[in-house]
């Protein structure tokens, strides 16, 4: 039988020796592609699997996908023999998500959620032209805010500036005269009494 002649092969000397040699070549080339660049969780140094295109590895985001579909989750291909399967699994898996997430916002600090809701505005998936356009109007926003809060307050500021120092030199007349009142009044004293 068929099967029969390749477990043979495949427990043959030579397949063995066959089989390290090709892992021996894999195994040195491996140490010379490009490595995912993210933090591993288990001791904090850089992940070790290989990178792809975006330089992280299909665990740290390499298969993230990019332009109109970057965060968007992807469905697998109808036309696979195991397309119903691949669904249900990644149903169940964005369910499991879906509640680990739920877990983790519950856990959260106040701040820690506002900064996580202000990463997920700016950091919303989907098409690279609507978060273009979200990103704008960000900007504008907060561009019309800046000139809100700072409007024409130089103009009133310099007015305000302009009669503090009026009022400071009539204080400052005032004081003198009732210097000079106070130094007559003085001399009339002792004109008085002296
Ligand atoms: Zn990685």
């Amino acid at each position: 039988m068929k099967s029969n002649r390749l477990n043979t092969w495949r427990q043959s000397t030579q397949w063995r020796m066959i089989s390290r040699e090709a892992i021996k070549r894999w195994n040195a080339k491996r140490e010379t592609l490009p490595k995912c660049g993210a933090r591993r969780k288990r001791d904090g140094l850089p992940c070790s699997q290989l990178a792809k295109e975006n330089g992280r590895c299909h665990y740290h985001g390499g298969t993230t996908p990019k332009g109109d579909q970057w965060g968007l989750v992807q469905w697998p291909n109808g036309k696979a023999p195991d397309a119903e399967a691949k669904l249900q699994a990644k149903l169940k898996r964005i369910e499991r998500i879906r509640k680990a997430k739920a877990k983790r916002l519950a856990a959260m600090s106040p701040e820690e959620r506002q900064r996580y809701d202000q990463r997920a505005k700016t950091h919303a998936p989907g098409p690279a032209a609507e978060r273009a356009r979200r990103r704008d109007d960000r900007k504008r926003a907060a561009e019309i805010r800046a000139s809100l809060e700072t409007p024409d307050e130089k103009p009133v500021s310099a007015e305000l500036a302009e009669l503090q120092r009026q009022a400071a030199a009539l204080e400052e007349a005032r004081d003198h005269y009732r210097r000079l009142a106070e130094q007559e009044q003085a001399k009339q004293d002792r004109g008085v009494f002296g």
